[in-house]
C-alpha cells in the first residue's frame, strides 16, 4: 500500500493549532512582562533619584544653616568686640578727664594767664563788645539782673526777649532749647584751667575755651541753643537755625561769630552762639549788612594781643 504523500487539509490544521496557541501564549505572557518590567524601572530609578535628590538637599540645607550659623558668630564676636572697644575707650576718656579735672582743682592759679589789663568799663551795657583783646573791667564783674529761663540764668532784658522769640518759633512748630546761658568769671576759670591741663597748653586751651574775663557767656546776654540732643555742630543744620537767622533780629538777637569772620571776631563760626544786643542794633545791623559787632562799632577784633 501506497504511503499517502500529503495529509488531508483537516489533519493539518488540527496539526498546526497548537503551534500557533504556543506562539500566543509567549507574546501574551511576554509582553505584560516588559511592560511590568518597564514601569517598575521606571519607578524604581524615578524613586532613587528623588531620595537621592532629597538627601542632597537636606545636607545642602545643613552646609547653609552652618554658615548662616558661622556668619552670625562672626557678626556676633565683631559687634562684642566694638563693644568693648567702645567701653574700655569711654572708661579711659571718663579716667583722664577726672584726672585733668582733679589736676585743675588740686592746683591754684597759675595756669590761667595773669591778670591782663581789661578796658571794658561798661560791661552791663547791652552793646558791650567782649573779644580776645577786650575783656571785662573788673575782669570778675557779675551782672546783678539775672533772672531764669528754662533753668538757665540770663539778664532780664534778654531772657524776656527770648522767651518771646522762643514762643514765635515754637507757634511755627519749631522748639528751641538752650544748652548754656550765663557763665560767670569763677565758672569759665575752672573751665579754661581745666582745659589747659587736659591739653597740656594755654595755646591749646585757646583753641577750645575763651580765657577768664574774655567770655561774652560773662555779660549775661548770651545763650548756646540747640534742639534736643543736636547742639553745637549740629545746630547749624535744622529749621531752628535758619528761622533764627530770618527773625533773630526783630528779638535783639544777633549770631555773634558767623561764617568766615574768624579774623575779626577772634573765633570760629558758631551757629548755636546768639548774643543779645536790642532789638533796634539787632535789625540795625541787619538791614546794613553788618555782620560783626566789631565792624558795626569800630572796635578792634582777632586773635589776643
Ligand atoms: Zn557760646
Amino acid at each position: 500500500m501506497e504511503e499517502p504523500t500529503e495529509r488531508p487539509v483537516n489533519q493539518v490544521n488540527k496539526i498546526k493549532k497548537p503551534h500557533f496557541l504556543r506562539r500566543h501564549l509567549i507574546l501574551v505572557i511576554c509582553i505584560p512582562t516588559l511592560i511590568i518590567a518597564s514601569v517598575l524601572f521606571v519607578v524604581i530609578t524615578d524613586h532613587r533619584e528623588r531620595v537621592t535628590s532629597e538627601s542632597r538637599k537636606v545636607a545642602l540645607q545643613k552646609e547653609l544653616t552652618a554658615i548662616d550659623e558661622r556668619a552670625k558668630a562672626v557678626v556676633k564676636e565683631k559687634k562684642l568686640a566694638a563693644q568693648r572697644a567702645e567701653a574700655e575707650a569711654r572708661a579711659k576718656a571718663e579716667k583722664d578727664a577726672a584726672e585733668a579735672k582733679k589736676k585743675a582743682a588740686t592746683k591754684p592759679a597759675g595756669t590761667a594767664p595773669a591778670t591782663p589789663k581789661c578796658d571794658v568799663t561798661n560791661p552791663s551795657s547791652i552793646t558791650a563788645v567782649l573779644n580776645k583783646k577786650h575783656c571785662f573791667s573788673p575782669i570778675d564783674w557779675a551782672p546783678t539782673d539775672l533772672v531764669t529761663i528754662k533753668g538757665y540764668p540770663l539778664r532780664r532784658e534778654a531772657a524776656s526777649q527770648l522767651q518771646a522769640l522762643m514762643n514765635a518759633a515754637q507757634a511755627e512748630g519749631l522748639q528751641i532749647d538752650i544748652s548754656s546761658a550765663y557763665r560767670s568769671y569763677a565758672d569759665q576759670q575752672s573751665t579754661y584751667r581745666y582745659w589747659v591741663n587736659a591739653n597740656g597748653s594755654q595755646a591749646a586751651a585757646d583753641t577750645i575755651s575763651a580765657r577768664p574775663g574774655y567770655s561774652e557767656h560773662q555779660t549775661g546776654l548770651v545763650v548756646d541753643l540747640k534742639v534736643g540732643s543736636c547742639y553745637l555742630e549740629c545746630f547749624g543744620s535744622t529749621a531752628q537755625y535758619t528761622w533764627l537767622t530770618q527773625h533773630a533780629a526783630d528779638y535783639g538777637f544777633i549770631r555773634r561769630y558767623p561764617d568766615g569772620m574768624t579774623s575779626i571776631t577772634g573765633y570760629s563760626p558758631e551757629s548755636w552762639h546768639w548774643r543779645y544786643v536790642g532789638v533796634a542794633v539787632a535789625k540795625d545791623m541787619k538791614a546794613k549788612g553788618v555782620e560783626t559787632m566789631e565792624k558795626y562799632f569800630g572796635i578792634s577784633g582777632g586773635d589776643y594781643q
